[in-house]
């Protein structure tokens, strides 16, 4: 296979792990970085470090972007003018208004735009089992999938530059949600002398227990019809209530599970007590 240029610009964990996988494949990888010392081991490697952020642009027609957030961007491509030829694809996190935004303004220097969202940690970079969500007009999506299917399975969710970031960010709601949760319950034990390894694996066996129950719900959510006795707003919500109760009582913090307790309230008050537990969506959507 004929290797391809490449410019990654952004060399944190994420941005070095892209470059080891494109080189590895063969490819002809140029960097940049703010603080050009991240680049020394992979110039050891074979990338090119470019001097300016306009040499690296120049370098190829495929810049990938690998930064903390959106507005770094513009720090560094703020003074390129022109960047027709180029595909921008943008794999830092942001909001999806972020990404519409940063689409328009480099499809006005002449760009494609590309936004994704990488969603294993920099280690699995290129690994069995990485995905990535990319969103963007699907034939500036397209021009590059093979390259980009290097870094993990792609998974193309739309031609809305926010889309991926509204993905990505779904996802870590559920992530920070649950890994959140997990250190709750942790410290209530922990007052009661448990130590979090003995609780560890029954944790994990919740989480595997919870996840089928998703396929049901999302089809009571998308009829709009929450029917079950077995495991209504009024039962889960006075578990709700315990388990905030026993936060108090054990005095760790009780944002988190107050949290969950005030959705339950307030699908009882909006007369949803006797409806499947999923009936809680009906007071978390959008009005
Ligand atoms: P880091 O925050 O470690 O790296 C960020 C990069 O952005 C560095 O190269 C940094 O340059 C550069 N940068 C930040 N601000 C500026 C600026 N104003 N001007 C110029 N350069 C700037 O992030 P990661 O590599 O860990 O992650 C990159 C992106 O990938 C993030 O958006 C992150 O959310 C996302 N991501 C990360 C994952 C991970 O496991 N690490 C997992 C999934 C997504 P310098 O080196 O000079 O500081």
């Amino acid at each position: 296979i004929e290797g391809v240029n490449i410019t990654v610009i952004g060399l944190g964990p994420m941005g070095q792990a892209m470059v080891n996988v494109f080189l590895d494949n063969q490819h002809h990888v140029t960097v940049w970085n703010r603080t050009a010392s991240r680049a020394d081991a992979l110039v050891a490697r074979g990338a090119v470090l470019a001097t300016t952020p306009a040499e690296a642009v120049a370098a190829s027609d495929l810049i990938v972007l690998s930064l903390t957030d959106y507005q770094a961007m513009y720090a560094i491509l703020g003074d390129v003018d022109d960047l027709s030829t180029k595909t921008i694809v943008n794999l830092s996190s942001d909001t999806p208004d972020a990404s519409r935004k940063a689409g328009a303004w480099a499809r006005a220097k002449g760009a494609a735009f590309v936004t994704g969202g990488v969603m294993v940690p920099a280690p699995m970079v290129g690994q069995e089992g990485a995905y990535v969500y990319y969103s963007g007009p699907a034939e500036e999506f397209d021009a590059y999938a093979d390259e980009l299917a290097l870094l993990g399975k792609p998974e193309y969710v739309g031609a809305d530059d926010g889309l991926a970031q509204l993905w990505y960010q779904a996802q870590l709601d559920v992530f920070l949600t649950s890994l959140a949760s997990f250190l709750h319950a942790a410290a209530l034990l922990a007052e009661a002398g448990v130590k979090p390894s003995e609780f560890a694996p029954w944790a994990a066996s919740t989480l595997q227990l919870a996840a089928p129950f998703l396929t049901e719900a999302a089809e009571q959510i998308e009829s709009g019809e929450h029917p079950g006795d077995l495991s209504t707003v009024l039962m889960m919500g006075a578990t709700a209530d315990h388990v905030a109760g026993a936060s108090e009582a054990a005095g760790v913090d009780t944002a988190l599970p107050k949290a969950v307790q005030t959705l339950y309230r307030k699908a009882i008050e909006a007369g949803h007590g006797k409806a499947n537990w999923t009936a809680l969506y009906e007071v978390i959507k959008a009005r």
